[in-house]
């Protein structure tokens, strides 16, 4: 999905979420405010306990928000059970039913639902054929693998025709080869039924993988929404930029600012452009961030932005990482994909200068 406005799907407008009472209060959701579109693969990211789960949990209907509202196609569905909601979900645990064979898995919902029996079949059949199962429609799902009874899960949760589905970590009992062949399976189905998925997960590259847009939260706020690319080249927050790839911090002067950029000073005194969040307007000190990948050496330090001495060079077959120390005591790293040239005059303990380009610095929020 393009990064464009499309029609709602969920709306969450200022979800709070507290459990307990007391000193003992948790707030797992801290007024929380998203919209999800119709159609897209939308991920919560974050680590274990910033409440992707509650979320999860209020849109599905399994709990209620302590405050604030949440619209599924513009209709506020706090007053409907889970049952009547036309949202579908799919657990870590797949919930199966071991004794029921693949096809009647499927099939479970849409007998729950009192279906005819016609419509069921046909609906099985359609399945099962969307996640490639037909060959073990008659196999109880006792009797396959860990990746096939994700498959059926995922085709039982599909079976009603849901307009939202909600992944819960689901990926994460496979084993790497599985669970990168799933992501892209997912993607697939994602884009074959048309339906909105809202895909729960702690894992950054399986977020950037798979996701239109991506929410990053951390104790019970969203702090950042945008596209993979996005949130990766244009992180917001500290957290953002340090939670999802490797990250170059660097204290700098703002020294001018434009629209959309910042012009800032270095510690080495010089200057470079800088890009801003959306709507921050910076002054004094800030902090910056350039992915390791966007800065370049050079084995002089003229005409360099900053310069510093090579602590350490790992060769990781396609890249190598040059692990620097500022003149100004800083730590820094430079990524290089090998297939530009590996290192040309840059050794351990030498001298360089580092270069960061037009677009390779972008100022953070705090
Ligand atoms: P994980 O990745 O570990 O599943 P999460 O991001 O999904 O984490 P949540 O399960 O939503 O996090 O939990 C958010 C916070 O709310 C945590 O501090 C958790 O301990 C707390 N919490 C969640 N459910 C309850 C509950 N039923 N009673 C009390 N506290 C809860």
């Amino acid at each position: 999905m393009p990064d464009q406005p499309g029609k709602n799907a969920i709306e969450v407008r200022g979800v709070r979420k507290v459990f307990g009472t007391g000193e003992a209060q948790v707030a797992a959701l801290d007024t929380v405010s998203v919209s999800i579109r119709e159609n897209e693969f939308f991920t919560l990211l974050g680590p274990s306990g910033c409440g992707k789960t509650t979320l999860l949990r209020l849109i599905a209907g399994f709990d209620f928000p302590s405050a604030g509202e949440i619209l599924l196609h513009g209709q506020d569905i706090a007053v409907l059970p889970p049952f009547k909601r036309p949202v579908n979900t799919v657990f870590q645990s797949y919930a199966l039913f071991p004794h029921m064979t693949v096809a009647e898995n499927i099939g479970f919902g849409l007998e729950m639902l009192g279906k005819p029996k016609a419509e069921i079949k046909a609906r099985v059949a359609e399945m099962l054929k969307l996640v490639k199962m037909e060959a073990l429609a008659a196999r109880r799902t006792s009797q396959i693998s860990g990746g096939q009874q994700q498959r059926v899960a995922l085709a039982r949760a599909l079976a009603p025709q849901p307009k939202v589905l909600l992944l819960d970590e689901p990926l994460s009992a496979l084993d790497y080869k599985l669970r990168k062949d799933m992501q892209i399976e997912l993607k697939r189905l994602q884009h074959e039924t048309g339906i909105t998925f809202i895909f729960v997960t702690h894992d950054q590259e399986e977020a950037l993988t798979m996701s239109d847009r991506i929410a990053v939260m951390s104790s019970g706020k969203i702090l950042q929404v945008g596209s993979p690319r996005d949130i990766y080249d244009r992180p917001a927050e500290r957290f953002v930029a340090d939670f999802i790839g490797e990250s170059n911090f660097l204290k700098a002067d703002v020294v001018g600012v434009s629209v959309g950029k910042a012009t800032v000073k270095l510690s080495s005194g010089v200057e470079i452009p800088a890009s801003l969040p959306d709507g921050f307007t910076p002054n004094g000190k800030v902090t910056i961030v350039v992915r390791p990948e966007h800065a370049q050496l050079s084995a002089t330090s003229s005409r360099a932005s900053l310069s510093g001495t090579v602590e350490n060079v790992v060769y990781l077959g396609t890249d190598t990482h040059f692990h620097l120390r500022l003149d100004d005591g800083e730590p820094f790293i430079v990524r290089r994909q090998n297939s530009r040239g590996v290192g040309d005059g840059i050794v351990q303990g030498g001298k360089v200068g580092i270069l960061i380009g037009g677009d390779a610095a972008q100022v953070l929020k705090d």
